[in-house]
């Protein structure tokens, strides 16, 4: 599951070689994602250049002076940029070709992902108006979990994924987040200290920070021909790590199912 750091390592892999490139043709082989590809992508994006890319959550922003494409990889989507296109492979759904053989192609088996058009600021676009702070940007803080916790009766793990919260903080880095921090995921979010909560931010932004540099060595899969991008996995503390012994106290990992996700922590360690 493509999750915040691999949504950044696509957004830096592929915008070196498409940023200022020139669509000279939009082919939707299969539009049926998340939502319907516009049939009018074609249309609008010909003879346009791309001059930038963005990253808001875990949507792609491929900006054009007149709109903004909004890409999500949803489940199982991937982008990677071909010099030389080869024949397209079963799930690669759309291609967008531009001027000197250069193509980036979106590949989603499951189809959860969506490719969206607005002419409108991208940034006030339903999916993304409502969402919470960037975790790397200096607005997100202890603070401000502290003042959105107060009141709240969920557990501190299912506030720290909801992206109104915060964006882009997934299971996986979540778990691994409470672990850094000392902090039992299934404590109530609004009894957390405020002191807690900056040092769970600063762990949230280590984390994610840690995989982001960690994909940068797979930058170069973005422009491989002959397979989709290969996602990292870095070292995990907790998660995935049931009944194994804890990295800081040897006490065995306990499991438990917190808002239907699967949750891990140690006892010892986390209070
Ligand atoms: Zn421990």
């Amino acid at each position: 599951l493509p999750e915040l750091p691999e949504v950044e390592t696509t957004r830096r892999g592929i915008a070196p070689h498409i940023i200022g490139q020139t669509v000279r043709k939009v082919i939707i082989r299969n539009g049926n994602l998340r939502w319907p590809v516009p049939l009018h992508l074609d249309q609008t994006l010909q003879n346009h250049a791309v001059f930038t890319i963005d990253r808001r959550g875990k949507y792609i922003l491929v900006r054009f002076e007149h709109g903004t494409l909004i890409l999500h990889l949803g489940m199982s989507g991937s982008l990677r940029v071909m010099f030389d296109a080869t024949a397209p492979l079963k799930h690669d759904h759309v291609d967008f070709e531009f001027t000197g053989n250069r193509l980036l192609r979106y590949h989603d088996p499951r189809r959860f992902g969506s490719i969206l058009w607005t002419s409108d600021n991208p940034y006030q676009h339903k999916l993304l108006a409502d969402l919470g702070p960037e975790p790397l940007q200096p607005d997100f803080n202890g603070d401000h979990l502290f003042h959105a916790s107060r009141g709240r009766t969920q557990a501190v793990k299912t506030f720290i994924m909801d992206s109104h919260v915060v964006v882009g903080v997934g299971n996986i880095y979540a778990s691994e987040a409470l672990f850094a921090g000392g902090i039992r995921p299934q404590a109530l979010a609004g009894k957390v200290s405020r002191d807690r909560y900056w040092k769970l931010a600063a762990a949230i932004r280590s984390i994610l920070n840690k995989a982001i540099s960690k994909g940068g060595t797979t930058l170069r899969d973005f422009t491989n021909s002959d397979g989709k991008p290969g996602y990292f996995q870095q070292k995990l503390n907790v998660y995935g790590r049931d009944q194994l012994p804890c990295r800081k106290c040897k006490q065995p990992i306990q499991l438990l199912v917190i808002g239907q996700r699967a949750s891990y922590f140690c006892r010892h360690c986390q209070r």
